[in-house]
């Protein structure tokens, strides 16, 4: 294979081979902008290399050979003693990987071509011993593994002796003094000399990139952000510009337009007499780049054409780097810049508005998780600004959410201060499943460790719980009940703090909440149309709009009252996917149910049932009505029983302490038996759903007798009523035929004594790997399928999601056995495979078979893309999540 390609030879779209970087290198080249000569090796010679621990045998000789023709088109050779060509040596893998890999620039000098770089730049000594001590400090510390800091240390004192505090008060012979003092700093940490054949730096230097790829912070990084660990990395090759050739000189970073707000104009920094990455070190304080304008006006007119051919080329956004040497302008790297969620909306429409991308393409360049963003209530920054709140340190994003509380470092307060009201936020160094408790009473999770695989990130994402992880600024003493922040700053127990899950901010005191415009527009409070309307609002609107003319998937809310109905609607659900009837059990009416489990006479059964109806008939009148013309998927009661009785601890305590003062209550210890008789050791697999049907006479019959009356009663008020009544947990037809048969008679019997006919459909779950697997005979009793994604999830992983997630999914995901936790994304090869199956063989056995998923997947980004592909008919998920479901339904159709 080829190993090296010139930047002549590349395009943008030869990422996998040349790295970000140096495709994009190629791309800037290729369009004739001023790019320094040069070329990259491949991901490839990087992955030989990893595998086999050397280079590949034929990499020297075509570096040589591409080395060669760049000294040519130089006309001076690397290291040359009297007219030195330089080059920097650059890290660039598939996907940037922000500060993990590094650069060496000015690769090349060395005792002898230092006095030629001088001579070369009309005798800047200055210039040229800068360089070369910039040399040994980079090659130092990445190539040969020298703490960054001794030559820190060395530049500080330099200063210190000269009395100035910036690198500009230092002359020529300051710089001299310290290469010797770099070289001997070099001599002292690897019992060698710093190198000085050029070839030699260069060599060492590439091989220095190949073998970051596998440093400690990069793969930290690479499993945290999910890139795999065998792509390896590009390396580029490139003639040195120079910045730091006086003031007429310099470099900065800049973006196309703005990557917070989206907005066109000059966003960038600039700093003048400088190298590399002077820029974002912060050794001096960079001008805003509006003023490169006054400074070189022609340089400065050149970057802003550049910048408007970048945008229109990439179609969209792009960062940049340059660097400007004694008045002429060479672009350094550019790649399609990264935005906030809201910039991402704003940015593809602004795109669309100037023509240079479709609907399509706009759609295609934001997502459900930056939607999802943008929908949590946020912290109000002009509070911040104001000082209401301060900035003490930031941390991972890990769980989006805007939480405010008081800190509290152990478990025992969180749930203790949380029983009396208060609002706390669990601060722990890491946290481990000892911590449940405290997490479930906290209203968000801040820990000083681990990323987002960490515990912490995985079970509050679990929650839908905010959290910020790896906050490693802070220094949390869980023994002394504090935290430390930079500057100082103590947090003692008590204290009110924030933490923005979004940002990974962390604030001292309350930071006020606000709600998200988004959501307001959502919810019909903000119209798109009025001429102050947001920009941010009307890009979202737009796009939603143009998401569902494109889907296919219909998406309905899982709702159980008339509010979260009604809500549902105003998010845009087509419907109802899944009603769950088990909140309407408890409270007043859980009295009813314990006698219904208690009945030992027919009668008695029948009066509980009688008195249930109804008020079951009461609560599906508000959601038919909330949800008129559309469907309303209810499933018939699915939890153990034993939920709504007594915890059999306490009532055994009650029983005993009664007995004891002798007296005996028959209610009581009738209760008890019953809990006792309940009692199981898997809840999850025993007597639910559908068993309950046909376990308990009259149950199941009660609910759809409740469903058809109110479903009557709405018609004869004029209403249109959609009903589906759908029976959950279902392994065999033969559990579903009798149900079946059963609710069609008492839904013809509804219809003669009120004289309406109702049309309503009788399906079920599939959510046991048995349902799915023999979904053909299923189909033919089954009018309608709904994946209950998260039980059959726990069905067929076997795993118990209330027990496993805390336990060790943290230990799973760090261990790479899945990337994502299969409650959060759905596992595509396991329980997509049963999906699948049972879409196919149901939909084979019954053409007409409707379609859907009601697990918590439903409105998951990636898990949507599934659904569409598998040709399902609809997703359903919580009322907040439609609007995301809606946007990936149409991602997934253009
Ligand atoms: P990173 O990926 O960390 O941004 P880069 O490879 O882009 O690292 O290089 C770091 C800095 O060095 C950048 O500011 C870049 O502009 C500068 N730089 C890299 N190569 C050259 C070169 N040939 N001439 C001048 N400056 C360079
Ligand atoms: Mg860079
Ligand atoms: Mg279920």
């Amino acid at each position: 294979p080829k190993y090296v390609y010139d930047f002549t030879e590349g395009n943008k779209d030869m990422k996998d081979l040349l790295g970000g970087k140096g495709a994009n290198l190629a791309e800037m080249t290729n369009l004739g902008l001023p790019v320094p000569p040069g070329f990259t090796i491949t991901t490839e010679a990087c992955r030989v290399y990893l595998a086999s621990g050397a280079e590949p045998p034929e990499l020297r000789d075509e570096v040589t050979e591409h080395l060669e023709t760049l000294e040519k088109k130089m006309g001076k050779r690397l290291g040359q003693p009297d007219n030195p060509l330089l080059v920097s040596v650059r890290s660039g893998a598939k996907f940037s990987m922000p500060g993990m890999m590094d650069t060496v620039l000015n690769i090349g000098l060395n005792d002898q071509s230092v006095h030629g770089l001088a001579a070369q730049s009309g005798g800047d000594e200055r210039f040229a011993w800068d360089s070369y001590r910039r040399l040994i400090q980079m090659f130092g510390k990445t190539v040969l593994g020298v703490p960054g800091e001794r030559f820190e240390e060395a530049l500080e004192e330099a200063k210190r002796v000269k009395g100035t505090e910036s690198d500009l008060g230092l002359d020529a012979q300051d710089f001299r003094k310290l290469v010797d003092t770099y070289k001997h700093i070099v001599r002292e940490h690897t019992g060698r000399e710093f190198p000085q054949d050029p070839r030699e730096q260069m060599d060492l230097a590439i091989r220095a990139v190949f073998d970051s790829w596998n440093g400690e912070r990069a793969r930290l990084y690479r499993r945290q952000e999910r890139i795999p660990h065998d792509l390896g990395t590009a390396v580029n090759v490139v003639a040195m510009v120079f910045g730091n050739m006086g003031m007429d000189s310099g470099t900065g970073v800049a973006f196309t337009r703005d990557p917070s707000s989206g907005r066109q104009g000059v966003y960038g920094d600039y700093l003048q007499n400088a190298q590399g990455e002077d820029v974002v070190a912060g050794i001096r304080n960079t001008v805003p780049l509006q003023e490169l304008e006054k400074i070189d006006k022609k340089s400065y007119d050149e970057l802003l054409r550049i910048m408007e051919v970048l945008e229109n080329h990439y179609r969209d956004l792009c960062d940049i780097e340059f660097t400007i040497e004694r008045g002429k302008l060479w672009m350094l790297q550019t790649r399609v810049g990264k935005r906030t969620a809201a910039a991402a909306f704003c940015i593809a429409t602004q795109l669309v508005d100037q023509g240079l991308i479709d609907m399509d393409e706009a759609l295609k360049r934001v997502n459900g998780v930056q939607l999802a963003q943008l929908m949590f209530p946020r912290f109000d920054e002009n509070a911040v600004a104001a000082g209401k709140a301060k900035r003490i340190a930031r941390g991972i994003a890990a769980s989006p959410g805007a939480a405010v509380g008081k800190a509290v470092f152990d478990q025992d307060t969180a749930v203790k201060w949380s029983q009396s009201g208060e609002k706390v936020i669990l601060i722990r160094r890491e946290t481990n499943p000892d911590d449940l408790n405290g997490m479930i009473a906290a209203e968000g999770i801040l820990t000083s460790r681990g990323g987002k695989t960490s515990h912490a990130a995985v079970v509050a994402r679990g929650m839908g719980k905010t959290c910020v992880c790896g906050a490693e600024e802070l220094d949390v003493d869980v023994k002394l009940r504090r935290m430390t922040a930079p500057g100082g700053i103590v947090v003692e127990e008590g204290d009110v703090i924030s933490i923005d899950g979004t940002t990974g901010q962390v604030y001292l005191g309350e930071v006020p909440v606000v709600p998200s415009p988004v959501v307001e527009y959502f919810e019909g409070r903000l119209d798109p149309q009025d001429a102050g309307a947001d920009e941010l609002v009307r890009a979202v609107d737009r796009i939603m709009k143009h998401a569902d003319a494109k889907r296919r998937l219909r998406v309905r809310a899982n709702a159980d009252t008339p509010e979260d109905s009604a809500r549902a609607r105003r998010f845009g659900a087509e419907g109802i996917g899944l009603c769950r009837t088990e909140h309407m059990f408890l409270g007043e009416r859980r009295k009813h149910v314990e006698r219904l489990i208690l009945a030992d006479t027919e009668a008695e059964r029948e009066e509980a049932l009688a008195a249930l109806l109804p008020l079951q008939r009461q609560d599906f009148i508000g959601i038919f009505e909330a949800m008129d013309g559309l469907p309303v998927t209810i499933r018939l009661l699915d939890p153990p029983l034993h939920e709504f009785l007594p915890d059999l601890t306490e009532l055994s305590v009650r029983v005993a302490v009664a007995e004891a003062r002798g007296e005996k209550n028959e209610d009581d210890l009738r209760l008890l038996q019953a809990v006792r008789r309940l009692h199981e050791q898997n809840p999850m697999l025993g007597l639910r759903g559908v068993r309950l049907g046909l376990v308990v006479p009259g149950l199941f019959i009660m609910q759809v007798r409740a469903i058809a009356e109110a479903a009557a009663e709405r018609r004869k008020a004029g209403g249109d009523p959609r009903a589906e009544i759908m029976i959950p947990l279902v392994g065999a037809v033969q559990e579903l035929e009798i149900i079946r048969e059963e609710s069609e008679r008492v839904l013809a019997e509804v219809a003669r004594e009120t004289g309406i006919e109702l049309d309503a459909l009788i399906g079920t779950m599939i959510e046991l790997p048995r349902a799915a697997l023999t979904a053909g005979q299923i189909a033919e009793c089954a009018q309608f399928f709904s994946f209950g994604t998260n039980d059959l999830t726990q069905t067929t992983w076997g795993f118990s999601r209330d027990d496993v997630e805390a336990a060790f999914f943290s230990t799973y995901l760090e261990k790479g056995i899945f990337g994502v936790s299969p409650f959060e994304a759905l596992d595509r090869d396991g329980v997509g495979r049963l999906i699948r199956i049972a879409a196919e063989e149901g939909r084979a056995a019954r053409p007409d078979l409707k379609l859907g998923v009601c697990g918590e997947h439903g409105g998951d980004p990636e898990s949507v893309h599934f659904f569409h592909e598998v040709g399902l008919d609809y997703v359903s998920c919580s009322p907040f999540r439609v609007p995301v479901a809606r946007l990936e339904a149409g991602r997934a159709a253009v």
